[in-house]
């Protein structure tokens, strides 16, 4: 539709950092946080650590989230907005990062839900414009794209669209009836990838999550002119692999002992993050160089709104990796 192209001036990513409680072990082992947002947008280092001095204490976002922080307040000043511009014919996606255990599904699951209300509340109160709703889920594994809405586990090829940009070849759209079968299919995809999770060791830490909600409007006004005011725009809900995945620091030994090995995607999103984040002059951003950042393309960038939420566990043993995630985070601002 003509309307697609408009967007508001507003291309840089909103990032944000949200701390997760520490939890029942990490109280016995420990009992304290390392961290503390010390405001709503500042979030430090508590302890000095001389021999790192490297390392600033103090880091600022768009915004932070503190470990009493509810996730219904992560929504509403961390993704809502960029959320809900599908509903006015502009692309989104909703990225959690962090490492495993540090909140991303916690974080992303609720998100979704709370998405997802708001879009069924706005098009209840907007009867003036007529809705198609359509869904989608995949799952990216090593490379392979899997329909989260199929039981056949075999990799789904991605075709370049003419018209469409990057598409997943064969995978389900579901046009929704209502919200009851939004939630049927949710829970759909909440067993396959549980399914995958039982076969494949550590799948949850090692596969991004895409789920991804399609809005079609036209005005309801008969006069033959409906096609000019259609718009259609997709949300996408990302729950990425664990950003060990992503770390370059850690030696290759010490990657081997891990079992952790260097997930392509994850390492190109954070190419192509940082590269949006400097400004696009012209310069080339590798969206081709993984499956994650191909299927994403249309709706990162100068082509949708992106906001990244960034979780963190407080404990002490997770510092090297918080920090990585605070680092990532930085670039991404
Ligand atoms: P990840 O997906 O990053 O591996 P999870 O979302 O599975 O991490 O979170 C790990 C555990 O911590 C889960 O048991 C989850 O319920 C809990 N958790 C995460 N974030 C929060 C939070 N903000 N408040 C309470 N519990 C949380
Ligand atoms: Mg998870």
């Amino acid at each position: 539709g003509e309307l697609q192209g408009q967007r508001s001036s507003e291309e840089t990513i909103f990032v944000s950092v949200r701390l997760r409680p520490l939890n029942e072990k990490e109280i016995v082992r420990n009992g304290e946080s390392d961290w503390e947002c010390i405001n709503k947008n500042t979030i430090v280092f508590k302890h000095s650590m001389p021999e790192r001095s490297m390392f600033p204490a103090a880091y600022t976002f768009d915004r932070v989230f503190g470990c009493d922080c509810p996730t219904k307040e992560v929504y509403a000043e961390g993704a809502k907005e960029i959320a809900l511009s599908v509903l006015n014919g502009i692309n989104s996606t909703i990225f959690a990062y962090g490492q495993t255990s540090s909140g991303k599904t916690y974080t992303m699951s609720g998100i979704t839900e709370f998405a997802m209300a708001d879009i069924y509340d706005y098009v209840d109160r907007h009867q003036e414009r007529e809705f198609v709703l359509k869904f989608s889920a995949m799952e990216i594994y090593n490379e392979h794209v899997r329909d989260l809405l199929s039981s056949d586990c075999t990799p789904l090829r991605l075709l370049d669209d003419p018209e469409r940009g990057t598409v997943v070849e064969r995978l389900i759209e579901e046009t929704l009836r209502d919200k009851e079968h939004l939630e049927e299919l949710l829970s759909i995809c909440e067993a396959q990838r549980q399914i995958g999770e039982t076969s494949l060791n550590e799948t949850s830490s090692r596969s991004h999550q895409i789920l991804r909600l399609t809005v079609e409007s036209s005005s309801r006004d008969y006069s033959g002119a409906q096609n000019s005011s259609t718009l259609t725009a997709s949300v996408n809900f990302v729950d990425l692999a664990g950003s060990e995945r992503a770390s370059q620091t850690v030696s290759a030994g010490a990657r081997l002992k891990e079992g952790c090995h260097i997930n392509r995607s994850l390492l190109t999103l954070g190419t192509v993050i940082r590269k949006l984040s400097k400004g696009r002059n012209g310069q080339h951003i590798p969206y081709r160089d993984s499956k994650l950042t191909r299927i994403l393309q249309n709706s990162l960038g100068a082509n949708g709104r992106t906001a990244i939420i960034c979780t963190m566990s407080p404990a002490s043993s997770h510092v090297e990796q918080s920090r990585n995630t605070l680092l990532f985070a930085s670039c991404a601002k």
